[in-house]
This record gives C-alpha cells, sequence and structure tokens, in this order.
C-alpha cells in the first residue's frame, strides 16, 4: 500500500464534526462587525517579504524566526502572511482608501507562523481582525475595544476574560524610554538571558515581553514606561478610560504590556484568560498611527486588533459553551423504490425551494427501508420523510421524528412544508 500523505506539523483539518462550531464562531463573529457598521476586506495570503520586514520590524519574534519565506519561480522572496495588519494597510495604500478617509475594516483568515506547535500554539491559525483608519481621537480606540468586549458578550464569556491595557506614549517618549531602559539593562546585562541581551540594544522594549521569570525578576526595578508618557498620550489614555467607564467595560492598567510587535504607539490592549493555560491571550491590538506611512502611504491614524480564532473556539469548548449546534442535515428522504426516488427529487427539489434553511439530504444508492432509516439517525436529521408505495399512489408523504416522542404523520404532499417550516 502506498505511504499516506500526512498534513504539515502544526497545520491542522477543520473535520465535518468540527466545523459546525467554527461556522457558529464565524457567524456571531460577522453579526458583531455589522451591528458595529464595519465592511469586510480580503487580501492575499501571499505577500512579498518586504511587506513584513518593513511593517511589523525586523527585530521581533516573527520577523527573525516564524515566517514562512520562500523565494518564488521569479527568484522573489514571498511570505505567507504572519499578520493581517501589514497586509491591510498595503491594500489600503494601495487602493486609496486610506488617506484623508475613514475606513472601518474587518478581516477573517488564515495566518502562517514557524513556531513550535501546542495547545493554543499552531503553525497555521485563523484570525480575525479590525483595523479603523483616519480617527486620532481616543473615541475610537474606544469603540475597536467595545466590539471586542461586544464579542465575550455575544459568546457568553464576559467573565473568562480580562482586559489589560497601557499606553506606549507617543514615538518621542517611547525613544527617551528606550534609552533609559536599555542603560537599566546594560547595568543588569548578566542577569539577562540571551535573548534579552540581545535584543538590549536593537528593541529593548520587547525585553519587557520576557516570559522568562528570571528576565522578569530582574525587570521589577526597572524604569516605569508610565513616567516618560508625553501630555498628549497621558490625555489619550485617560479619555479612553473614561469612555470605558462609562460603557462599562473593566480594565486592568498594565505598564509593562508592550506588545511583540513594532508598529504600536499610544493604546495597546490585550484581552487575557486563566482558561487556556500558557497560551493565555485571546485578543491583542493597539493604536499605530505611523504604520501607513512607514509603508509607503501618507500620514494616517489607525488602531485595531487581532483575536485567534483557535483560542476562541478551545476556550468555548472548554467552557461548554459550544452546545446545540445544528448538525448538517434536518430531514433525510427515505425511498421505497426507483419510482418513490424519482418522485422524491421533486418533491425534495421544491421543498428546497420553499424552504431555503431547510437542511435536506435525500437517500441515494438504494437498499431496504431500515437500512435507510439508520442512515437517517446516523447524519443527526430531526426527521425522516418516507415516499412508499402508498404515499405515491396518494400523493402523499409520510413524516417520522426521529428525536422525538411524537407519532409519525402521513400528510398531502402540499401539506409537509407547514410541518417542516418548525423545524428551523
Ligand atoms: P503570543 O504572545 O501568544 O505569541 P502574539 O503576540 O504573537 O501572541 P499577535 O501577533 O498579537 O500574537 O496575534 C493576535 C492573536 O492571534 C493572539 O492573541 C492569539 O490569540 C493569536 N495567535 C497568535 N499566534 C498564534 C499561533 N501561532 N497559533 C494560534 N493563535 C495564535
Ligand atoms: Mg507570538
Amino acid at each position: 500500500m502506498a505511504k499516506q500523505i500526512q498534513a504539515i506539523r502544526g497545520m491542522n483539518d477543520c473535520l465535518p464534526a468540527d466545523t459546525p462550531a467554527w461556522q457558529q464562531v464565524e457567524a456571531k463573529i460577522r453579526q458583531v462587525v455589522a451591528s458595529f457598521g464595519y465592511s469586510e476586506i480580503r487580501f492575499p495570503i501571499v505577500e512579498s517579504t518586504d511587506l513584513f520586514k518593513r511593517g511589523i520590524g525586523e527585530v521581533t519574534d516573527i520577523v527573525e524566526k516564524e515566517m514562512y519565506t520562500f523565494d518564488d519561480r521569479n527568484g522573489d522572496s514571498l511570505t505567507l502572511r504572519p499578520e493581517g495588519t501589514a497586509v491591510c494597510v498595503r491594500a489600503g495604500n494601495q487602493a486609496g482608501l486610506l488617506y484623508n478617509q475613514e475606513q472601518r475594516l474587518w478581516y477573517m483568515g488564515p495566518m502562517y507562523r514557524h513556531e513550535r506547535p501546542q495547545k493554543g500554539r499552531y503553525r497555521q491559525f485563523h484570525q480575525f481582525g479590525i483595523e479603523a483608519f483616519g480617527i486620532s481621537d481616543a473615541d475610537i480606540d474606544a469603540e475597536v475595544i467595545a466590539l471586542s468586549a461586544e464579542l465575550w458578550r455575544v459568546f457568553g464569556i464576559e467573565d473568562q476574560v480580562e482586559l489589560q491595557l497601557n499606553s506606549l506614549g507617543s514615538n518621542e517618549a517611547r525613544a527617551d524610554y528606550r534609552s533609559a531602559l536599555t542603560e537599566f539593562l546594560v547595568a543588569h546585562e548578566t542577569a539577562l538571558d540571551e535573548d534579552s541581551r540581545r535584543r538590549m540594544h536593537s528593541n529593548p522594549l520587547r525585553v519587557l515581553d520576557s516570559k522568562n521569570p528570571e528576565v522578569q525578576a530582574v525587570l521589577a526595578d526597572a524604569p516605569r514606561l508610565h513616567d516618560y508618557l508625553d501630555e498628549e498620550s497621558k490625555q489619550h489614555l485617560s479619555k479612553l478610560c473614561e469612555l470605558l467607564d462609562a460603557i462599562g467595560i473593566r480594565y486592568q492598567l498594565n505598564d509593562r504590556l508592550v506588545r511583540g510587535l513594532d508598529y504600536y504607539n499610544r493604546t495597546v490592549f490585550e484581552w487575557v484568560t486563566d482558561s487556556l493555560g500558557a497560551q493565555g491571550t485571546v485578543l491583542a491590538g493597539g493604536r499605530y498611527d505611523g504604520l501607513v506611512e512607514q509603508l509607503g502611504g501618507k500620514a494616517t491614524p489607525a488602531v485595531g486588533f487581532a483575536m485567534g480564532i483557535e483560542r476562541l473556539v478551545l476556550m468555548l469548548q472548554s467552557l461548554g459553551k459550544l452546545e446545540g449546534l445544528r448538525p448538517a442535515v434536518d430531514a433525510y428522504m427515505v425511498l421505497a423504490n426507483d419510482d418513490a426516488a424519482k418522485a422524491g427529487v421533486q418533491v425534495a427539489q421544491r421543498l428546497r425551494q420553499q424552504l431555503p434553511d431547510l437542511r435536506l439530504m435525500m437517500h441515494c444508492g438504494g437498499g431496504k427501508f431500515q437500512k435507510q432509516l439508520k442512515r437517517a439517525d446516523k447524519v443527526g436529521a430531526q426527521v425522516a420523510l418516507i415516499l412508499g408505495q402508498d404515499e405515491l399512489e396518494n400523493q402523499t408523504i409520510t413524516v417520522k421524528w426521529l428525536r422525538q416522542d411524537v407519532p409519525q404523520q402521513t400528510v398531502a404532499l402540499s401539506q409537509v412544508v407547514n410541518l417542516l417550516n418548525d423545524l428551523n
């Protein structure tokens, strides 16, 4: 027998048993973004490598060690997108959607990062994200956060997530802080790990992000970002906090929160949870007023976030919030013989047209009545629609309830629509 080819490590299939959960999650996301008036944008999965080097920053986990980069047949360096923000900005710039305009956009799709696969961390994963362009006021930061909070409400997990909030300040404030932090890190160099020592000059803020507890212990005495914030950024943050208070969104100010990508300024935030183990961040975002210009557009303020859909699905599963999913089939048509099969196709076609929401599966391949009923049960149908010889002669159909204790009913073909209407 030929050797079976396996999927790439860290890249998962979403099998039929799992797709209803994903469909429900995606449908609720669409409902939330629509209720805020956001428009969907779709962009390619492959982009030029420079986009991410310039957009995300050379000294970041993603660009240093996580990208799927390859030369195409022309020798151009291409990369499977590791995130959506840089791509969204590229697309917006290219189509002239950003400068001097307001755009509220959302996207959803696969992203690629060569990380060590584990629960909640994969090499192909899916993000849903939003990006709001053209507004520098803190009210849009509040809206973006409110939209994320609405997701938790819709999924019934508000009490499972916590909002961490910080301001990185203006670029100048950040530069001042950066020098102070570098000075501190140099003085404590021997206590740092290799990663932190390497980053201490090139990207010292990223050291704050270190997951190494020894590094975190050293950082306890490090200069605080908050002490370096410029006046305008302070005001921006306090306005944001007031707005969040007004909406009733609780947050934890955390001035160690810096985020792993270079493009952020001012507001940064993460929604974290205890229910996922080590991979505790479900959704993360912030303001990135410099990125549009950095990628060749005209300066345009922007704010957004990205959420990991796998992490959300894992959370919903572990909390038992994904029950009552609708199976792929509502009704299964059972056919007595070839004549019934011929008539059945027409009945099914009419029912599908009359009840666009009905999921009606026809039995194919003939066989005994009992076997057909077993299949109806196996595919999860609520009812079997039976076309036997009697039914054919009398222009009727028998509806047999498979999951409720209701006696079966034989009704005129013209009446069956009313019975099935109640199914969905
Ligand atoms: P982490 O610190 O967990 O590596 P990150 O800061 O790299 O996260 P972002 O780039 O901000 O993550 O992406 C936003 C969200 O996308 C994360 O909060 C997470 O939910 C999800 N995510 C990121 N990387 C992965 C991955 N490899 N597998 C699954 N989900 C991921
Ligand atoms: Mg990461």
